[in-house]
């Protein structure tokens, strides 16, 4: 089988993009913040090449050094000895080689030993990472994670200080040139054994002892790379009755260490270390806190919201874990079913298989879009709210327009985010099995990798929210969006329902399809809500649905049709979300050689997701109501399934 020298450079697809991001838009909003037109022009070109560069290098080291040893990372696990936990030795060896190329503090300030590049080159590490191994991908997540969430926070609450929009000083300094220079990491500590999705329950207890520190009690399981030193952990420090739920958390720095009598100690302890189906060479571990001395991040009660800004790139960090783990299946596919001959000719010439592989390379590209531009729009939203703190500009009229271009990025990141996440995870699944299915027997044996990968592939629509979770932040988002302006929602509908029979350019018009399909989506399970509190109203305009809909809104009852489409709606979300990407990037090389060729991977994309969509939409439509409000259905209570049991 091929063996890749450089998983860069072999990867037109991944190079168009690099090459395609608008590193301009970014240019201004990085000090020493270029204002004319020219050095906004030379900034870009210069972030675009430097990023080539070190894509290049580091293309060549992931397939080189990291590829030729997924096998060995699989079958390694890490070593517990004395209360510690140690790394498995090929992962050792490869975080260490990782760490001298300078990857963990790439993105890191540069008064912290870091590099200050864009957040967007973690986003394009981590789908490198992932096509040779995705424990390495999620390790390399866990260097830069925590010191992205104490810097995100030092940001938001203006706890900082800067030269001419250089930051020179925040209050987490030393744990971040810890990662950025001495190789450490650390992990985020949500989850408890009763509070997985439902962080509203976490119970894991921080009290403010009478010399004024923070100390934890409890215990938290399945925590990656929880043998860092760096914990941000999750806790309840509010009475309930005055905060309950999210509103009682805050957001904690736990060193696994403290020095105490001269000596180091444990400040964590290390519980049990997971063995899982995939990813065997990272730790997954529990964590007891016993009077753990902590500090507190921002403010009491601010944790979720705290944990929320840094989700917002973690889930985006898994999308593209997603996406390298499919661009690995498809890899491994397409070269086995050249060489694999079955009934006189290659498999790859059969019907079946080059329709697999061609759904796999449309739908990776149509994923890649949509991925980079929800990483742009990411990058953009934190890099402008930084620059309005550090050099807002003086015209008033400027400064508005430049803090709604902000909200605007904000939401526009937050609209994308659980979508990437969803399509990237869900996808590894789907395109790991399609290449195992393609390898036939080989496929199912250890030795050829393919079952390692469906085997890491699962993982992804677990962890980072669910994939149920990321279908509920979805269906919310877009609902709300049309209840805010129905009218605005049905010209847009109607607008584009024109737009199939009109439209001349095929291009457009099938994007115009799939847009109707995403629209009717949102209309049908918005009517049946409507329809699911007030009985009939056949035949009245949404329009006058909304005063009595919102009056007396109740979102535990009135959301159930919803929520029971959640998945569905989330995949043609999805599917329009990225075939609006690949259109938008098709258009914008008008004129150019890959015009014909973007255009064709837009209409190789859009033609499958439109069937697929349309069924979808065809579900949804066939069920007439709310699942527990069928005739008949009984709800299944916890009493009975412990009864059934
Ligand atoms: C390998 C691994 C690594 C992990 N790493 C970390 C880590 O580093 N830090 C950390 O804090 N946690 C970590 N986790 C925990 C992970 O984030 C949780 O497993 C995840 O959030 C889901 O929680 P749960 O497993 O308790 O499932 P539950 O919350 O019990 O959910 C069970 C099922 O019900 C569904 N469900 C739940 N609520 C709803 C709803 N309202 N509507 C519809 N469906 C719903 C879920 O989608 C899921 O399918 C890790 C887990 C694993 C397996």
């Amino acid at each position: 089988m091929g063996v890749s020298k450089n998983f860069f450079l072999d990867n037109p697809d991944l190079r168009f993009q690099i090459e395609s991001l608008p590193w301009e838009d970014i240019a201004p909003y990085i000090a020493p913040f270029p204002a004319e037109q020219d050095a906004i022009k030379s900034r870009g070109a210069e972030l675009r090449e430097q990023a080539k560069e070190f894509l290049t290098t580091l293309g060549e080291y992931i397939a080189t050094q990291i590829a030729p040893y997924a096998k060995e990372l699989d079958e390694q696990h890490p070593r517990e000895d004395a209360g510690e936990v140690y790394d498995a030795p090929r992962m050792k060896k490869i975080v260490e080689g990782f760490g001298q190329l300078g990857a963990p503090a790439l993105c890191l300030p540069a008064h912290c030993g870091g590099m200050d590049a864009p957040w967007l080159m973690v986003a394009i590490i981590m789908e490198l990472l992932a096509r040779a191994d995705t424990s390495v991908a999620t390790f390399f997540g866990f260097h830069d994670g925590p010191a992205h969430t104490l810097l995100t926070q030092a940001l938001e609450d203006g706890e900082f200080e800067h030269e001419d929009g250089v930051l020179t000083k925040t209050p987490w300094d030393d744990i971040v040139r810890g990662i950025a220079e001495r190789g450490e990491f650390g992990a985020m500590v949500l989850t408890e054994p009763g509070a997985g999705s439902d962080l509203a329950v976490i119970a894991t207890k921080a009290t403010l002892a009478a010399d004024d520190t923070w100390r934890i009690n409890g215990s938290k399981i399945w925590i990656t790379c929880g043998h860092g030193e760096h914990l941000l952990v999750l806790a309840r420090s509010e009475e309930k009755g005055a905060s309950p739920g999210l509103k009682g958390l805050s957001l904690f720095y736990v060193p696994a260490h403290v020095t105490k009598d001269g000596k180091r100690v444990r400040n964590v302890e290390l519980g049990t270390i997971e063995k899982k189906m995939g990813q065997s060479s990272l730790v997954t571990a529990t964590l007891n806190f016993n009077d753990s001395e902590a500090r507190l991040v921002g403010q009491r009660g601010h944790g979720f919201r705290l944990m929320l800004l840094f989700m917002n790139s973690a889930r985006l960090a898994v999308g593209f874990e997603g996406i390298g783990i499919c661009e690995a299946a498809l890899r491994m596919a397409v070269d086995f079913a050249k060489e694999r001959v079955t009934m006189g000719k290659p498999i790859i010439e059969h019907e079946m298989i080059a329709d697999f592989i061609d759904d796999m390379e449309s739908s990776i590209a149509a994923m890649r879009a949509l991925a980079y531009r929800a990483s742009i729009d990411e990058e953009l939203a934190s890099r402008i709210s930084y620059f309005l703190k550090v050099k807002p500009p003086q015209n008033e009229k400027e400064r508005m327009a430049l803090e709604k271009k902000a909200k605007q990025k904000k939401r526009d990141a937050r609209i994308k985010t659980p979508l990437v996440k969803y399509l990237g995870s869900e996808e590894g699944v789907r395109m790991t099995r399609l290449a195992m299915q393609i390898m036939g027997g080989v496929g199912y044996m250890k030795e050829y990798g393919a079952e390692k990968l469906l085997r890491d592939s699962l993982i992804g629509p677990i962890y980072e929210g669910t994939s149920q979770i990321q279908s509920l932040m979805v269906l919310k988002d877009h609902l709300q969006r049309a209840m805010r302006n129905p009218a605005l929602f049905l010209a847009a509908h109607a607008k584009a329902k024109l737009e199939t029979v009109h439209s001349l350019d095929s291009v457009h018009a099938a994007y115009a399809r799939i847009k109707s399909i995403y629209f009717s989506a949102v209309q049908t399970i918005l009517t049946q809500m409507v329809v699911d509190k007030f009985g009939d109203l056949k035949g009245q305009p949404l329009l006058h649905f909304k005063p009595a809909f919102l009056a007396s809104w109740n979102p535990k009852k009135d959301f159930s049709f919803g929520l029971l489409h959640a998945e569905r709606f989330t995949k043609i979300a999805a599917m329009r979300a990225a075939s609006k990407e690949l259109v938008r990037q098709a258009d914008a090389k008008k004129g150019e050689s890959e015009y014909a060729f973007r255009r064709q991977v837009a209409e190789r994309y859009m033609n499958r997701s439109e069937p697929r969509m349309r069924g979808l939409l065809l579900e949804i439509e066939h069920t007439r109501t709310s699942i527990f409000r069928r005739p008949g259905q009984k709800k299944h209570t916890k009493h009975e399934a412990h009864a059934n049991s």
